[in-house]
């Protein structure tokens, strides 16, 4: 029988690795599966301006690998891995993982959420380099140039009036002519005098590969198929977000967008009712803040509940 540890925690990002700190400053040695975007989106992105300590800003990779040190320097262990299965209803938790089984008296859901992407290589190849799927982390970096949005809905309207305090002209670009977007927040767009709407609208590539900056788009209106280049430098993804809670979907109760719902903070429900030693923290569980700092927040609530459950099991 393998053995069974006191904490796993999965996910690396913000969140996962403050609930490592946590925990393995308490002496629980936990083991952190790093999963498919190790360091989560603060590894992707640039100058992180808002995180409180660093009145300089600090790069995001920057931050995530110190806080990935500061857990390993009170014991904490991490793992390249992907969890298959899970087993959440009985004790200990079973996980079913791509380096075999592993059981844990407590799991520290840290998932994330990954930003969806339009999936073109120049947009690929240029995120970090002007192209960005957070304007609060990065609008900054556009003041009195002209950006374009991508997406029909509330996240790309918000995107699009945010960034219109750094960027000289904001051209919000859609796919369709029917928005997503609810009524309030469309209206605020279109109202902008520095926002410009695009419908039927599509990228067809990112200009600036060579350049490593983005100067530019390939445009193309799907009802004409006619093309067209847009100069700007900034393209930001406002297209939606997916929670990597999937694996969990009947035995953690999810919301109707898949996010994990909790109650007090961190605690996990299934039914309704608590998923004993079970916590979330972070992006999966949360679509309304999104923020490092939030995250990072919510992942040390995690560790002292799951303190809290070991102790009070004599652990
Ligand atoms: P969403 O409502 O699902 O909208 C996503 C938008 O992106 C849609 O317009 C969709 O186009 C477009 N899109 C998706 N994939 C695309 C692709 N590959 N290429 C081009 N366009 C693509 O997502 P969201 O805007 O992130 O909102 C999610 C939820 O959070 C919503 O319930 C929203 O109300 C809420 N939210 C609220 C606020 C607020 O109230 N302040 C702010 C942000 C988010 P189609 O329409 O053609 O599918």
């Amino acid at each position: 029988m393998p053995e069974i540890r006191d904490t796993v925690i999965l996910g690396s990002g913000c969140a996962g690795l403050t609930a490592a700190i946590y925990t393995a400053r308490a002496g629980l040695k936990p083991l952190v599966l790093e999963g498919h975007e190790p360091g989560g989106q603060l590894s992707i992105t640039t100058l992180v301006e808002n995180f409180p300590g660093w009145p300089e800003g600090i790069q995001g990779p920057e931050l995530i690998d110190n806080m990935r040190k500061q857990a390993q320097r009170f014991g904490g262990e991490f793992q390249l891995a992907h969890l298959n299965s899970v087993e959440l209803g009985k004790h200990p938790i079973r996980l079913e993982t791509s380096i075999g089984e592993i059981l844990a008296r407590t799991l520290i859901v840290a998932s994330g959420a990954s930003a969806r992407w339009l999936g073109l290589p120049s947009e690929q190849a240029l995120i970090g380099h002007g192209v960005s799927s957070c304007a609060t982390c990065d609008g900054f970096f556009f003041r009195g140039k002209e950006i374009a949005v991508v997406g029909g809905g509330d996240s790309a309207m918000e995107e699009a009036l945010f960034l219109t305090r750094f960027a000289s002209k904001v051209t919000l670009l859609h796919r369709r002519d029917q928005f997503r977007a609810s009524k309030i927040m469309l209206e605020r767009a279109v109202a902008h005098p520095n926002i410009e709407l695009r419908t039927n609208t599509v990228v067809d590539e990112v200009l600036g590969v060579e350049e490593k900056e983005v100067r530019g788009l390939r445009l193309r209106d799907v009802k004409t198929g006619s093309t067209s280049e847009l100069p700007v430098h900034g393209l930001f993804l406002g297209i939606g977000h997916e929670p990597n809670a999937k694996m969990f979907a009947g035995q953690i109760d999810l919301d109707e967008e898949g996010y994990i719902r909790t109650t007090d903070n961190v605690f996990t429900t299934h039914q309704g009712k608590v998923v004993a030693g079970v916590y979330a923290c972070g992006d999966v569980q949360d679509r309304r803040y999104r923020q490092a700092i939030t995250a990072a927040g919510s992942g040390c609530m995690a560790a002292l509940e799951v303190e809290k459950f070991l102790e009070e099991r004599g652990h």
